[in-house]
């Protein structure tokens, strides 16, 4: 039951925060302790051990054991709300190789278990179609955005493609040939129709690009230019969703495009998921932190 579901926190934002396991069994980990509770210590390497550690709080973490379907199970309630006329925005934020497209579609190759959230989640939606078929009839459509250009920095849309769909495989199909591009934002939404009326909803589900501040040293030209366009766009999405928690009366959704796409998944009755996602290595640290910063500030 959604409203129980959400009542829990009250407000339209929550974040859940997945801990990556560590590759690399030389490295040290800098993620002390996660609770059930939503609580998280990261140890600071650079200080003497009693000095070391930084508490976290969100609604719920999970650590590198979590499967696919821990997460999916908690994330079910949220996605199943977009039936019953709520728009969802699930967005998957960290730095690059810190679990984002593991989370939102699975890793490559992926086998039955280790499918993603785009997937369990459409799955579900045509399964309750299946289940309400004689009571409603839903028409779902999934919208596949991208963009991850730099020059434009004006407020127009991207191409984006509508594809009506019947079936999981035919999201799955979508899914992919987006996968193969460079994916900088890629969306889904939903739209269903009741006999009686018309709700209409939409589910947005979004692989953000990596969130690493970039040394200027290190990349020049357009990599740099297209670095800082997507810092920029990531600012501005953090600053509107602290803005909508704050209740404040304006949102500044027209500072970026990527926060002007999701301009109706975000406000009014919207309902938003972060998963902010961290990579536990010790020499991931300043991005762990900067990372559970921003989400800290949003939740
Ligand atoms: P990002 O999209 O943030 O750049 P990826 O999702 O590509 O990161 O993850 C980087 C690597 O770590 C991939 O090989 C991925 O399969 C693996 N990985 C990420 N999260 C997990 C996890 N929870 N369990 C197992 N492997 C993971
Ligand atoms: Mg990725």
């Amino acid at each position: 039951d959604i409203t129980k579901w959400w009542k829990r926190t009250e407000r339209n934002i929550r974040v859940f925060c997945r801990v990556r396991p560590i590759f690399n069994s030389e490295m040290k980990g800098v993620i002390d302790y996660i609770g059930k509770d939503g609580s998280l210590f990261v140890l600071d390497p650079s200080k003497p051990q009693k000095d070391a550690r930084k508490t976290f709080q969100f609604n719920q973490v999970f650590a590198p054991t979590a499967t696919q379907d821990d997460v999916f199970r908690e994330t079910q309630p949220l996605i199943r709300s977009v039936m019953d006329g709520y728009n969802v925005c699930i967005f998957a934020y960290g730095q690059t190789g810190s679990g984002k497209t593991y989370t939102m579609s699975g890793p490559p190759g992926r086998s039955a278990t280790e499918m993603g959230i785009n997937y369990l989640a459409l799955n579900d939606l045509f399964l309750i179609c299946d289940k309400r078929k004689d009571m409603m009839t839903y028409d779902i459509r999934p919208n596949d955005i991208r963009t991850c250009s730099s020059e434009d920095d004006g407020l127009s849309l991207p191409d984006a493609t509508m594809h009506s769909v019947n079936s999981t495989m035919d999201v799955l199909r979508l899914m992919e040939a987006g996968e193969v591009n460079r994916a900088y934002f890629y969306g889904a939404r939903t739209w269903e129709d009741t006999s009686g009326g018309t709700i209409r909803s939409c589910l947005h589900l979004v692989d953000l690009a990596g969130s690493e501040r970039v040394d200027k040293s290190e990349v020049t030209g357009d990599r740099l230019k297209e670095a800082q366009y997507i810092n920029k766009s990531l600012s501005c999405l953090g600053d509107v969703i602290y803005a909508l928690a704050q209740k404040n009366s304006h949102i500044p959704y027209r500072n970026s495009k990527l926060t002007l796409l999701l301009q109706d998944a975000l406000g009014g009755q919207a309902k938003t998921l972060m998963f902010a996602h961290l990579s536990p290595e010790e020499d991931s640290f300043g991005e762990t932190v900067s990372t559970l910063k921003f989400a800290q500030r949003v939740s």
